[in-house]
């Protein structure tokens, strides 16, 4: 299994808290409240990574609770809306709104080129070498326009299949022969697929096990899962907790462990070619908060590191959690048996 070091992160703008995560964050709070809270019944749930049903409570994020997994140590929200919920919340809420008004448009360009340009080469690089023949591309509740755009306009795949979009697709081209947009559920799938990519979308599945079970049926022998997501077993959400930025539902609803990442998809018949945590800034999302908030609580010795050490120090430290996979930000290559 290979381990990767490089730039891609997909954490840039929760690293500086200004008013455009402010008002994201606000808006999200508020839309949880009346989309969730309001009259909605919850489903409890159990680990969505290892199914183990022992847990202990961690904390509350905008009225929902987070639990931690005594087994694999995963951080989840239990009970939580079931998918329909979750779907509406992505299709009409006024926070997801702002994220296609602001988020989206702000940063495209420089999104594109800095980090999905990197992604789709990384994605062509392990077709070629671990599945060759592989023409079928399906990208599933995308929420990311510049990287279908890229990938659209990169003409590796014959064909490509954006499944159930979960954003405002008026940005992207697709008006090309091989391009199809499907509003299916991956469940109802009955097209099969060499590769799929789930960026940024295990964090926010009502129903993980299901979704994985399904992803298992559409892929072929042999084909490949491209993820990222953000993970617990790194430095600056176990350090931050409750106070991270990067946790709140819907969008991190599971914040899955890395072990629990790999018993997932497991148990589901895959097998890990790639698991890498090349992300940039757990050490200065870390050194931001503290500097925002002196009294916020965190361990003695990180406070030591960021008070006395220079930036060289926290450079080298950050490099040991990339080497170690202990950064916040995880990319994975599974592959079918
Ligand atoms: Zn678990």
């Amino acid at each position: 299994m290979k381990t990767t070091v490089q730039y891609d992160d997909i954490r840039e703008f929760e690293f500086k808290p200004g008013t455009t995560l402010t008002t994201y964050l606000q808006l999200t709070q508020d839309d949880v409240k009346s989309y969730f809270l309001s009259g909605l019944s919850l489903v409890d749930c159990d680990c969505p990574a290892c199914l183990s049903d022992e847990r202990s409570e961690a904390f509350s994020k905008f009225g929902l609770k987070y639990q931690e997994c005594s087994n694999c140590k995963t951080l989840y929200v239990s009970p939580r809306p079931d998918e329909k919920a979750i779907d509406e919340y992505y299709r009409k809420s006024n926070a997801r709104e702002f994220w296609n008004q602001h988020l989206l448009t702000e940063t495209e360009a420089k999104r594109r080129e800095k980090l999905f340009k990197p992604r789709v080469q990384w994605i062509i690089e392990t077709i070629e070498e671990y599945f060759p023949s592989a023409q079928r591309f399906s990208s599933i509740n995308s929420i990311h326009p510049p990287f279908l755009q890229e990938l659209i306009e990169n003409e590796f795949f014959k064909e490509i299949r954006i499944v159930t979009p979960r954003v405002d697709l008026s940005h992207v081209s697709y008006e090309k022969t091989g391009v199809q947009v499907v509003e299916d559920s991956i469940g109802s799938l009955s097209d099969k697929a060499d590769a799929v990519t789930l960026f940024e979308v295990i964090d926010r599945l009502s129903d993980v096990d299901a979704f994985v079970g399904a992803l298992e049926r559409v892929l072929v022998t042999g084909g490949l899962c491209f993820l990222t997501t953000i993970s617990i077993s790194g430095f600056d959400l176990q350090v931050l907790w409750d106070k991270s930025n990067s946790i709140f539902p819907p969008d991190r609803m599971n914040v899955l462990s890395t072990e629990g990442l790999m018993t997932l998809f497991e148990r589901h018949g895959f097998e890990c070619i790639e698991l890498s945590t090349p992300g940039l800034l757990d050490v200065q999302i870390v050194a931001n908060a503290y500097k925002e908030n002196a009294s916020i609580e965190i361990p003695r010795f990180v406070r030591y590191l960021i008070d006395q050490r220079d930036s060289d120090t926290l450079q080298a430290f950050q490099e040991f959690l990339q080497m170690n996979r202990l950064s916040s930000f995880t990319r994975a290559v599974f592959q079918k048996k």
